[in-house]
């Protein structure tokens, strides 16, 4: 029993706050990559939305891992289209029908395309509108476009606004920014790339203020960089980090799970 219990105490807690799982490239091996980041130590996967057309292999995700999987609600700011609000009403139905745990991925996304850029901006506002009322936090994707992200964040602040900066890419001054908005930056495998820059500041931020993610399939770590990504792989962003703040990678990884725990409301 006591070496039991000795055994748990130092088992390492990783969560990914930042993981499509969902998504039709893991259709072929989902139950392998999921066994292997659990294997990892991996045990919350927070799953963000892109939009209504994904919905329904989320919810059979979460039937199939339900101890692991935590959604989100949301509209991904380069499927904003003509739609828009039906699809922020679609939104509103998953927060109705299904337990969520942020509104996200909302945002701004200025790289691909600007054509709906003012519809961008109105669905992230509706959308931090929305994690406000019901209590949430609010995860945001942002490219290209910190000065259009911050303006609106300007007018939304208050004391209910909380969430993460997910794949934070910015300059410390655009950190400290984000954060002085009440957001923790989420730090994925830009962090190991030789060109990434954020390892270069990342050490003058409170490790309090960042929680770890994937966003996978995208931006694999290094050495997988240009891969498919998945969770396992956020072992790699770990002993970056640790190596950043001088720390070893079981104290990263319980400080940046319970930074999530705490962004998500998680009581455990
Ligand atoms: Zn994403």
């Amino acid at each position: 029993m006591i070496a039991y219990d000795f055994f748990t105490f130092v088992v390492m807690i990783v969560t990914d706050t930042h993981t499509h799982l969902y998504s039709e490239v893991f259709d072929e091996d989902r139950d392998l990559i999921v066994t292997r980041a659990l294997d990892a130590g991996v045990k919350q996967f927070f799953i963000p939305a892109i939009d209504s057309s994904y919905i329904p292999s989320m919810l059979k995700l979460k039937r199939d891992y339900p101890e692991y999987m935590y959604l989100m609600a949301g509209l991904h700011p380069t499927h904003v289209k003509e739609n828009f609000k039906q699809e922020l009403a679609a939104v509103e139905t998953m927060l109705e029908m299904h337990q969520c745990f942020a509104i996200g991925e909302t945002g701004m996304d200025l790289y691909w395309d600007k054509t709906f850029i003012k519809e961008q901006q109105e669905a992230f506002r509706y959308q931090i509108r929305l994690a406000k009322k019901h209590n949430l936090p609010v995860v945001i994707h942002c490219r290209e476009a910190f000065d259009e992200i911050f303006e609106v964040l300007e007018s939304e602040m208050d004391d209910s606004l909380q969430g993460i900066f997910h794949c934070f890419t910015g300059d410390l001054q655009q950190a400290k920014r984000a954060i002085s908005f009440n957001l923790k930056l989420g730090i994925g495998g830009v962090v190991t790339f030789k060109n990434g820059k954020i390892d270069q500041f990342l050490s003058e931020i409170s490790i309090n203020h960042i929680v770890l993610e994937t966003d996978s399939p995208y931006l694999a770590p290094s050495p997988y960089r240009g891969k498919r990504n998945e969770s396992s792989y956020i072992l790699k962003v770990l002993a970056k980090v640790a190596e950043i703040y001088g720390i070893e990678v079981e104290d990263v990884a319980a400080i940046t799970t319970a930074n999530a725990n705490s962004v998500f409301g998680l009581t455990h």
